[in-house]
């Protein structure tokens, strides 16, 4: 595994095939797709050896756009690269003059397989703020308003000054408050009926945006390039050095909703409305320039266009067995109008962050497609006073070496070898539907395409990508030569959070075999987390889209395949049967799997299966085995701390087992263990060893 992990921790990339099977039918014989986990914008320490930021432009093959790397194929005397994807001869320009063997540019070194340029922008003076539309329920009850109130201007505290921050606050009715009123005493608020959906126009006509200059009348408005005073913009986005005192001042006037809510009735919350005006808003002030929609929702939605469940509380909110049974009315409603939301949002490339705390659901499951095609954070917490939330809201603003690393205005691309075409990506991303001879046919995730839009991402963020071969036979003289590499090159374009834009590029090469006598090399190459984690979030993707899919018979099958191909047994033997050390816990992976909340879903409520899938979906390799499988390590006097077995076997009177399954972290304290510890000999100085403190932190992943 640790070469595995060493590739990983060079580019940024798994793979479950690190020798790949070099034909259509070979791949499908291989049940796991060729494809990888790739974590686009992934932090490397920094040392004498870390990936270089080049000062420059980089250079690009003349026909298919890829860029110069380390396994073009230089020509020193006569200046000329060969593109490993397509094969021209580019030659170099001049400013490349110098280049002889002993002296490269750092992006033909054979270590930076993964790169970045950053060629001189428009720089500082220029670059756009950072912009946070804060978007607050208010039909919750009064303790938690208080814990949310303080929650949200700790995090105005840690607002970086040059960012620009807006406030809408929803419940019946939807309030956009003016926080750039210049001279007002109290802020002015304007307030929307929470009940109809509101265009853009009338939005921009309501808020008076075409008072000093009328509407223009042609064209979409978008910014001040295209008519919008910018005076009329900062009554609504301000700056946050600016406006603390207002937004601070704002909060601590803010009410509960005050509509009385009959006691047989839900309170009336159009969660729908407030987020679809907050869309609008930042479309028509800051279209194209990084801006979060930071939602705080303590409940369902009851009331306009993306309503999950009735007033009525006789009526339950939706749960797996509705969906099952399609029987749920309002959620096709919802979940359509959150996936237009996404669309307006991805077309202006702003992102929307989920911040759900309740005891009820609030409508996760249809908000699912907003949060991760913009690549959202969503935090899921039974009230706004859990360390949670409180933590995780903070998280957003960090700065300094822990924080998130959040990136704005994220483009990924990919170029491979004309072998192979991709078909798609299961991730936060959105198609950017740039159809091309790379793209396949048959589309998993966001496919057709390409080319994505990554509106948020940060260091944290991993795509799985799904590649299909097509070479339909190897001719017996390409068996015998030496081209036999598949290359792969992602690109991702991206605003760093210090606001200029750079380019990362990873380059990769991956040896091919077919034909028999293969089985013995993808076995070599086989990395058994990564296909644990990409076959997660394949049956996770089905589940969702396909309705008559069985999830358990498809994992079965998988396995029953994987094993009878990849496993040494002779027939009809059973006790002959083995696995090599690469295979062997592949099988327990699936076991686990087939038992998470991933698949049985039914012990969870659709909102909960809905986050848990957007973690999944977003997270490394590493973090999603642990939600797979949990890891149990055990801690005692005899010896170090050590993983112990997932079994019964593992309790014993004198340990503390640590149960993480990423979710949740689980402390057990043996029958002794927790007699010192009533005995308080964990405070007796003396006694300091038994003081296990276990440092965890869940935010901290
Ligand atoms: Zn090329």
């Amino acid at each position: 595994m640790t070469e595995f992990m060493d590739l990983e921790a060079q580019d940024g990339v798994r793979m479950p095939w690190n020798v790949i099977p070099g034909t259509k039918q070979e791949a499908s014989n291989c049940v796991v797709p060729v494809s990888a986990i790739y974590t686009p914008i992934k932090a490397f320490p920094v040392n004498n050896n870390s990936m270089p930021i080049l000062p420059y432009a980089p250079l690009r093959c003349r026909t298919c756009r890829s860029i110069l790397n380390p396994f073009s194929i230089v020509d020193f005397a006569a200046k000329i690269w060969i593109c490993p994807f397509c094969f021209q001869r580019n030659h170099f320009p001049p400013h490349y003059a110098s280049i002889t063997d002993d002296n490269l540019p750092a992006e033909l070194f054979p270590q930076y397989t993964t790169i970045e340029y950053e060629p001189p922008g428009p720089g500082e003076k220029s670059s756009v703020p950072p912009v946070f539309m804060f978007v607050v329920d208010t039909c919750i009850i009064e303790e938690e308003m208080s814990f949310l109130k303080s929650a949200l201007s700790q995090a105005i505290d840690l607002l970086p000054d040059n960012s620009l921050v807006g406030l809408i606050t929803f419940g019946t009715l939807v309030q956009v408050h003016e926080l750039g009123g210049f001279g007002q005493i109290i802020p002015k608020t304007y307030v929307f009926k929470g009940s109809k959906d509101v265009s853009k126009d009338q939005l921009l006509e309501q808020l008076n945006f075409f008072i000093k200059k009328p509407k223009p009348s042609t064209g979409v408005i978008a910014g001040v390039r295209d008519g919008l005073s910018s005076d009329t913009i900062a009554r609504f986005l301000v700056p946050a050095f600016d406006c603390e005192f207002t937004l601070n001042s704002v909060l601590e006037e803010l009410q509960k909703d005050p509509w009385p809510v009959p006691p047989d009735q839900r309170s009336t919350r159009c969660t729908g409305t407030a987020l679809s005006i907050a869309a609008s808003l930042l479309g028509a002030c800051v279209p194209g320039s990084g801006a979060r929609i930071l939602a705080f929702v303590g409940g369902p939605s009851t009331e306009g266009p993306a309503a999950i469940v009735s007033k009525n509380l006789s009526e339950p909110i939706r749960s797996h067995k509705d969906l099952d049974k399609d029987s749920a009315p309002h959620y096709h409603k919802a979940v359509k109008f959150y996936d237009a939301l996404s669309k307006q949002l991805v077309h202006q490339g702003h992102v929307l962050d989920l911040f759900a705390c309740a005891l009820d659901q609030v409508g996760v499951a249809e908000l699912k497609v907003a949060v991760e095609k913009t690549g959202g954070l969503v935090v899921l917490s039974d009230s706004f006073g859990h360390a949670v939330f409180k933590d995780s809201v903070r998280r957003v603003f960090h700065s300094g070496d822990y924080d998130l690393g959040l990136s704005s205005n994220g483009i990924f691309e990919i170029n491979c070898s004309k072998d192979i075409k991709v078909q798609g990506i299961i991730g936060p991303c959105a198609s950017l539907e740039k159809k091309g001879p790379l793209c396949s046919d048959a589309v998993v995730g966001q496919g057709n395409t390409s080319a994505w839009k990554m509106c948020g991402l940060d260091k944290a963020t991993s795509l799985c990508l799904v590649f299909e071969i097509v070479k339909k036979e190897i001719p017996d003289a390409t068996l015998q030569s030496t081209n036999n590499q598949f290359y792969f090159q992602f690109l991702t374009y991206y605003q760093h959070n210090c606001g200029q834009m750079r380019l990362r590029v990873t380059t990769l090469s991956r040896r091919w075999v077919a034909g028999p006598g293969s089985v013995q090399d993808l076995i070599a190459g086989f990395d058994q987390e990564a296909a644990a984690v990409v076959m997660a979030r394949l049956v996770s993707f089905k589940m969702e889209i396909e309705a008559e899919f069985d999830p358990i018979r498809w994992l079965d099958k998988a396995l029953i395949h994987m094993c009878s191909r990849f496993g040494d047994y002779q027939k009809d033997s059973p006790s002959s049967f083995s696995l090599s050390p690469r295979f062997s816990i592949f099988p327990q992976f699936m076991f686990h799997l087939r038992r998470s909340q991933f698949v049985q879903v039914f012990n969870n409520s659709p909102d909960e299966t809905a986050y848990f899938r957007m973690i999944l979906n977003r997270e490394n390799v590493t973090n999603s085995v642990v939600m797979i499988q949990p890891s149990l390590i055990s801690y005692s006097f005899h010896s170090g701390p050590e993983p112990a077995l997932l079994d019964v076997a593992a309790i014993a009177a004198d340990r503390i087992l640590l149960l993480d399954s990423y979710f949740t972290v689980v402390i057990f304290h043996g029958a002794t263990i927790a007699q010192w510890r009533k005995a308080g000999y964990h405070n007796q100085p003396e006694h300091q060893v038994v003081n296990f403190v276990v440092d965890f932190d869940f935010n901290a992943k």
